[in-house]
């Protein structure tokens, strides 16, 4: 049996919208009477409006073509989502299809900066609430915390608010703050404050960078907002400088390897994920929205031990049991779960 089947799993980039299933989607969009796309009403972005519905195939709603349509397939998911009782749905089904791939950990994306871009009376303490019973429920078999992504498209104001919202939800559940959206428009520069104001309330800091934009933002990433880890980070490939501090100080990249391909952040002539393997960088491997590209963690995991083999890819799940923000005692229970499937692995024929 593969080791990817098995092996207790990791999600360090895993956003929860990304993950609702095409028919939820489907089902929640006529629920709610809205439509399965979007598209900007300018080239500026900001506002939508709506795509004539019979344009898009209900067999197939997050289709999209490039990494712009794909924040907007986001979006409609997103937009889906306009109650409490849908994150709870939304909630329960991800942790049905994580515990049946032998998840054991998460730090899961939730981004409610565009839940309220498009459900603006939403009472979003009232949706953590009702993903974190459903994350709590599944707490004999795996543990999920949350990580709120303050959205690169609504500028730095609205970063800040949402990094106090983010302070306001550690009760349930909220460890940290994280920068996703559009990287190409919105460096990072321009959420220096929000993430400070986060790092001071005792949140940790994760960024998206080096996916839609060069090794600059990367930099920017680690040295401006701190992140402590970076989401892909693919870009920085391309500065030897930039691999070795990486390496040297221990930040891990996040490598989605079948998103990178979609989005076009992929490297062209070899998988991001050996490249930065060999340069000694601390790599993990997630899916990042799962059910949008249609993939799972699992068989993310299978398509990396195909090409750089079961060493590896125990490497790649035990580094992100250190990259996590689990505690020590937590990560030791971790280590030996992985411990455990790897033997077996060799003990069975
Ligand atoms: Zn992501």
């Amino acid at each position: 049996m593969p080791l990817a089947e098995a092996i207790p799993k990791v999600h360090l980039h895993c956003h929860l919208e990304g993950t609702l299933r095409a028919k939820t989607f489907v089902e929640l969009a006529a629920k709610h009477g809205v439509p399965l796309r979007y598209r900007p009403a300018s080239s500026e972005g900001g506002a939508f409006v709506d795509e004539p519905p019979e344009r898009v195939d209900p067999a197939n709603p997050y289709r999209f073509e490039n990494f712009a349509e794909f924040l907007l397939a986001f979006a409609a998911a997103s937009r889906a989502l306009a109650e409490p009782d849908d994150y709870a749905r939304l909630a329960s089904e991800f942790v049905e299809d994580a515990l049946a791939q032998h998840v054991m950990y998460g730090e899961l994306f939730v981004s409610p900066s565009v839940w309220t871009f498009f459900n603006k009376d939403l009472d979003v303490r009232a949706c953590f609430e009702a993903i974190v019973d459903r994350l709590r429920a599944a707490r004999s078999q795996a543990t999920f915390k949350l990580i709120v992504d303050l959205t690169r498209n609504f500028g730095a104001e609205r970063a800040m608010r949402t990094a106090h919202l983010a302070a306001g939800l550690m009760d349930l559940d909220v460890v940290g703050v994280g920068l996703g959206g559009d990287e190409a428009r919105f460096p990072p520069e321009l959420f220096e404050e929000a993430f400070a104001f986060a790092r001071a309330q005792g949140l940790r800091c994760v960024a998206h960078a080096g996916e839609a934009a060069g090794a600059r933002s990367v930099r920017a990433a680690i040295d401006v907002l701190k992140a402590e880890r970076i989401g892909h980070g693919i870009a920085a490939i391309h500065d030897p400088a930039l691999v070795a501090d990486l390496a040297h100080r221990r930040i891990a990249l996040e490598i989605c390897p079948t998103s990178n391909v979609l989005t076009g952040a992929a490297l062209r002539d070899r998988d991001a994920f050996a490249a930065f393997d060999e340069a000694d960088c601390r790599v993990t491997i997630d899916a990042d929205d799962p059910a949008m590209f249609g993939t799972s963690i699992e068989r993310e995991y299978a398509l990396v031990e195909s090409v750089a083999g079961s060493e590896a890819l125990e490497r790649f799940v035990r580094n992100a049991i250190d990259a996590s923000f689990a505690d020590s005692a937590a990560k030791a229970t971790m280590h030996a779960a992985v411990s455990r499937r790897s033997e077996d692995r060799h003990v069975r024929p």
